[in-house]
């Protein structure tokens, strides 16, 4: 690789480290969840920590993976269960540069029920557009399953569920959400939770209005220029908060 190849991967490298931290700290992931990358100079390729809560990750727990979800260099530590998510988009989609996978605890309800689905009540989350589909693993691994997105076939059904929106709910386990940049998938991931929880408190309140087509186009339009703001918080927030050694 040259300097300049070399310089961008270490510096994806420290914006995923950033990512992992900021996520945490919005409380989007936990002990679980994770974030990942494509990689700058090889877009069959992608990066994502080791499988560790992702507080904790720091550059070197970064590891590289092909889009079957095969750690590039062999023999490494182990591996998220669930990377076969962050493959399969990758393939589907050429657009998406970053994926964030969570189980975002106001998010889950909408996994699960039946009658309602998660759409924007408020202009942050615009994105969310006429809606967010609902993949349901029992199509595709039967009624026994521990709903984890644990291999390829798995992970290219929920691909395809995506389709080409900017979040799926996985019924009864959580959410992944995608972006163009690294920071957007992160602001689309904190803003799906945020919608969720004022959805569900919108809702007890009676019926809701939701944002029309043309509103959530407009809203997320205007948004998009406005990400680094609230990334250059939520990380001096994370940096403050530090648990990564
Ligand atoms: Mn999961």
């Amino acid at each position: 690789m040259s300097d300049t190849a070399s310089e961008r991967v270490s510096s994806a490298i420290r914006e995923l480290v950033d990512a992992n931290h900021i996520l945490f700290d919005q409380g989007v992931v936990d002990g679980f969840g994770h974030v990942s990358v494509r990689h700058p100079g090889q877009p069959d390729r992608f990066l994502l920590a080791r499988s560790m809560a992702p507080a904790l990750v720091t550059e070197k727990d970064v590891l590289e993976f092909d889009l079957d979800g095969a750690p590039v260099k062999a023999g490494g530590p182990a591996a998220y269960l669930e990377r076969f998510i962050h493959g399969e988009i990758y393939r589907k989609r050429p657009d998406v540069v970053a994926v964030v996978h969570s189980h975002s605890p106001a998010v889950v309800p909408f996994s699960a029920a039946t009658g309602t689905k998660l759409r924007p009540i408020f202009h942050m989350c615009g994105f969310l557009g006429a809606g967010t589909p609902v993949f349901e693993i029992r199509d595709f691994a039967g009624t026994g399953s521990d709903l984890l997105i644990s291999d390829n076939r798995l992970g290219a059904a929920l691909a395809q569920s995506l389709g080409q929106g900017p979040a799926v709910l996985m019924r009864g386990h959580g959410s992944t959400v995608v972006g163009n940049t690294l920071r957007q998938a992160v602001f689309r991931a904190v803003y799906t939770e945020v919608g969720a929880r004022l959805q569900t408190e919108a809702m007890r309140l009676g019926p809701v209005t939701y944002l029309t087509e043309g509103e959530a186009t407009a809203t997320t339009n205007t948004n998009n220029t406005q990400i680094d703001r609230a990334w250059n918080l939520w990380l001096k927030a994370a940096r403050s908060q530090s648990m990564a050694t």
